[in-house]
């Protein structure tokens, strides 16, 4: 994948069979019934297997192997979209063994369509405001959320089964 933009952090608890952002303290039923938070950096990205632009909510332990490739000589960029793809290897998937292997791959150029459109998206900021509404709303709020667009796939991914 390439990461287009984006980069904002939340927490997030698996929680009823599904992914739900923390709206911290009282609110937060996951939080109520001592559901661990894990925190999920967003980010819209270019699939490469099918050229879409798409939502990935990054696990943290993706994130801490990127901000290692951020501060390796060979590797490191500053800017968003980044200056090459990265692959992900994972093995356990679907475990609670999950692992992921971040692989950078060669510096290349960037898809300027994939920016564009990655740029007309909503932000990731307000999607996660929008996704802690609706939490607050137990799940029916009239907020809008984001269904209209594709996420990067949790399945090819191993998302953890617990
Ligand atoms: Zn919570």
């Amino acid at each position: 994948m390439r990461i287009l933009n984006g980069g904002e952090s939340a927490p997030v608890h698996y929680h009823d069979g599904g992914y739900k952002t923390c709206v911290g303290g009282d609110e937060c039923v996951p939080c109520k019934a001592a559901n661990k938070a894990s925190i999920k950096t967003y980010f819209w990205v270019q699939d490469q297997k099918d050229k879409q632009v798409k939502l990935y909510k990054m696990p943290w332990s993706v994130k801490k192997q990127l901000i290692a490739l951020q501060e390796k000589p060979a590797t490191a960029f500053s800017d968003l979209p980044m200056p090459y793809d990265i692959t992900l290897a994972v093995s356990g998937a679907h475990t609670k063994e999950v692992n992921y292997v971040v692989m950078e791959n060669t510096p290349s150029a960037v898809d300027p369509s994939a920016v564009k459109e990655a740029e007309s998206k909503t932000p990731v900021d307000i999607i996660i405001e929008r996704e802690k509404d609706k939490q607050r709303n137990g799940g029916n709020s009239q907020a809008k959320d984001i269904r209209n667009s594709a996420a990067y796939p949790d399945a090819d991914l191993g998302a953890p089964v617990f």
